[in-house]
């Protein structure tokens, strides 16, 4: 149970919603620091700033 919230709380701090076009989507775990392109709109979308680690 443990291991699936874990999984849980990963996902939902790899999903990001984009400022532009307003849709979520997850990046990958290795760019969660990152900012990445919008995969609908191509906007750059930032690291979220609410993320605490
Ligand atoms: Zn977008």
């Amino acid at each position: 149970m443990i291991h699936f919230l874990t999984a849980i709380s990963e996902i939902f701090r790899l999903k990001r919603k984009c400022q532009k076009c307003g849709k979520d989507q997850l990046v990958k775990a290795n760019q969660k620091h990152d900012t990445v392109p919008c995969k609908f709109c191509s906007a750059s979308i930032p690291p979220s700033l609410k993320s605490r680690y």
